[in-house]
């Protein structure tokens, strides 16, 4: 993930929620409801009919007019008699029509005199002239009022909820009219898209050939007018870190033209049909600013293969917007200048029919950087660095196998970090070595309680990783021992593996030994094994299963693969039960070899392994030289330069 675009996630107001623009769809939605309530209030006052005072109703009440009288402690209202009513109005004394209100309307009111006489004096009368008179608690009214903001309130308290919830980012109450529109970011023409190709260290053949895409963009005529059709789309693949959103906004940067990011999980909202008209959307804006680059990260979260075998229902969204991301990407004629860069590290899940022709026909692969990528890598990350001497690229490089571009810029951040923390003025060697140590196995935990017990223990099962794998041929060389307790784990054992791209039966079979070395330490020294091996038992079972199962290394399975690189066999074996047992039976048997093997060098060399130990809980680090003056020079020599842990 690059840092320059951190992601939203879905109910979390986003940092657009200030946005004036978006916070007045949402305050409209008040002023409706105010202004309906004021109206409300006005209509009711004006249902209480025209101002009178007390002495003409006594007058009017005089003459047999009245028909009921209502009051409450301030004010009383008059309903009139039909005789009442047409002489009044002859009078013009009312109006013709009447008042018209929500509730049958009086025709007069007065505001009730001060003293304590009135009620006495309207019921008296009332009785005289045979009028009713009634008693309206003076609370009713304003009560009603009351419940209704309360139940309003209630209303938009739900709404909001139930709109945040649903939303993604932008403001509360955004999402309202928002939520069918792309979530993209838009990174215009000279605004952050000035990564160019020489901040991406390393992927020559990915470079080159988005360098083609670059040349669409810039010079269409070349290609058009020699009939040739611009690709419309092309597919990154590669593991997480390793530069693929970076080699995208490259692109954007080296064409200056406008760059459309997001992620495909963006896409994805509970609601049936958002997901599709974000897609729509997202077409239409990009259509508006071409020529420009559409970038979906993580484009698997839409683009995975539609069910085959097993149909869930709960997928129908996400097919839906697949469908229309391929319906757009067939509807924009291949001149529209629009070209949409993908990035997956899986593209064997994806559905076939996003990698047809006229779609993403192109995939670019950006692997893991090897020896000399890793050097250029550290150099990009390295000019804002003040380093001293000490720092040697090449070495760095050298000890940071199976790192990504991510890695490594986090290990140079992480290293200055380190040494602004110990209050240097420039960082040195150590700093970086410690960052890498802190990246790979977390912080370091000085302060864990450990017994002396288990810190013997461990000594011997790092010991017995060491002198295992020191003495095997085929395993990877040492670099160096720890117990210090980092992370999750007490203590490792650094390996320099080889950077290889096929590996031999033999070459798996030592690694295990290596593996259970530790345990079979334990068992050697103490006669007893513990539960600190779990991740090393882990690792054997793995590798067990793939020699057996996945790599056709093991005789009696033959040369078979049930390897399912399509994910399309999820909840059946592509084998019988027969088969299932004898692969279960030949795992055992090979990891039972491993250990057997482990414990037999071990008991060869226990006073070696006993000596490592010793050293090492002395001095809890020891690098490869003490190896050497333990265990003397290693047989085969060295083929390879590279650490990896194991625990
Ligand atoms: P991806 O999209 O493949 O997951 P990114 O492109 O987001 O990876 O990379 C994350 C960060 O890693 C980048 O911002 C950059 O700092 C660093 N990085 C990765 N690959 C490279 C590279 N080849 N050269 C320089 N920096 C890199
Ligand atoms: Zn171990």
């Amino acid at each position: 993930m690059s840092e320059e675009q951190p992601k939203r996630k879905p109910g979390m107001p986003g940092p657009g929620s200030k946005e004036p623009k978006k916070g007045m769809n949402f305050y409209w939605v008040y002023a409706l409801i105010a202004t309906v309530l004021i109206a409300m209030l006005l209509f009711n006052s004006g249902s209480d009919g025209k101002p009178t005072d007390y002495s003409k109703f006594k007058q009017i009440a005089d003459r047999g007019f009245i028909e009921k009288l209502q009051y409450d402690g301030v004010k009383a209202v008059i309903f009139l008699n039909d005789a009442g009513r047409d002489t009044l109005r002859q009078m013009n004394e009312i109006p013709a029509e009447g008042y018209q209100g929500f509730s049958k309307s009086s025709d007069l009111y007065f505001n009730i005199p001060p003293g304590e006489d009135f009620v006495k004096e309207i019921n008296a009368l009332g009785e005289a002239k045979k009028f009713r008179v009634e008693y309206l608690p003076p609370n009713e009214a304003a009560q009603s009022l009351l419940y209704w903001i309360i139940a309003i309130g209630i209303m938009i308290v739900a709404w909001v909820f139930i709109m945040r919830r649903v939303g993604g980012g932008g403001g509360p109450g955004g999402q309202i009219f928002n939520i069918g529109k792309s979530k993209a970011q838009l990174f215009e023409k000279g605004k952050g898209t000035q990564i160019t190709f020489n901040d991406v260290a390393g992927l020559e053949g990915a470079k080159q050939e988005v360098q083609e895409i670059v040349d669409f963009l810039k010079h269409p005529k070349k290609y058009t007018e020699l009939g040739a059709k611009i690709p419309k789309g092309a597919l990154l693949v590669g593991p997480p870190g390793t530069g693929k959103t970076m080699l995208a906004k490259a692109v954007a940067g080296e064409a200056q033209v406008p760059f459309f990011s997001l992620s495909g999980s963006d896409f994805v909202e509970m609601f049936v049909g958002v997901g599709a008209s974000r897609v729509r959307d997202l077409f239409r804006q990009a259509k508006e600013k071409a020529p420009a680059i559409i970038f979906i990260d993580e484009i698997d979260a839409i683009g995975r293969a539609r069910s085959k075998s097993v149909n869930f229902g709960s997928n129908d969204e996400r097919e839906n917007t697949l469908n229309q991301l391929l319906t757009e990407m067939d509807g924009f004629g291949t001149n529209s200048g629009i070209i949409i860069l993908a990035a997956t590290n899986r593209a064997d899940i994806l559905d076939g029919a996003l990698l047809r022709a006229g779609r993403f026909d192109r995939q670019i692969y950006v692997d893991m950087p090897d020896l000399n990528e890793r050097v250029e890598i550290f150099q990009v990350h390295l000019k804002n660095v003040k380093r001293d001497d000490s720092v040697d690229v090449e070495f760095l490089a050298k000890q940071t196998p199976g790192f990504s571009g991510a890695d490594i810029a986090n290990i140079c951040n992480e290293a200055a970090l380190i040494a602004a923390r110990k209050n240097r003025s420039t960082v040195g060697k150590e700093d970086f070595l410690d960052a890498v140590d802190r990246i790979i196995g977390g912080l370091e935990k000085k302060n864990k309680i450990i017994t002396p017990g288990e810190k013997a223990t461990i000594a011997y099962h790092e010991s017995g990783h060491a002198i295992v794998s020191w003495l095997l041929e085929h395993a990877s060389p040492l670099v160096k021992v720890t117990i210090v307790p980092r992370g999750r784990s007490l203590g490792a054992a650094w390996y320099l593996p080889e950077e290889r791209q096929i590996t031999t039966t033999e070459q798996i079979f030592d690694e295990m030994v290596a593996a259970l070395g530790g345990r079979a330490a334990e068992e050697v020294a103490f006669g007893k094994i513990s539960t600190g091996a779990l991740s090393d038992l882990e690792k054997v079972t793995k590798q067990a299963y793939a020699m057996v199962s996945v790599y056709g290394l093991n005789k009696k399975i033959g040369n078979r693969s049930y390897y399912d690189s399509r994910g399309e066999n999820q909840f059946t074996k592509p084998y019988s039960e027969e088969t299932a047992r004898v692969i279960d039976e030949e795992v055992s048997k090979i990891i039972e070899l491993a250990y057997e093997k482990a414990k037999d060098i071990l008991m060869k060399n226990k006073e070696k392994l006993d000596g490592l130990a010793k050293k090492l809980l002395e001095r809890e680090v020891i690098f490869k030289d003490d190896l050497v003056e333990v265990l003397g020079e290693r047989p085969w020599g060295e083929r390879n330069t590279n650490p990896e842990p194991v625990v």
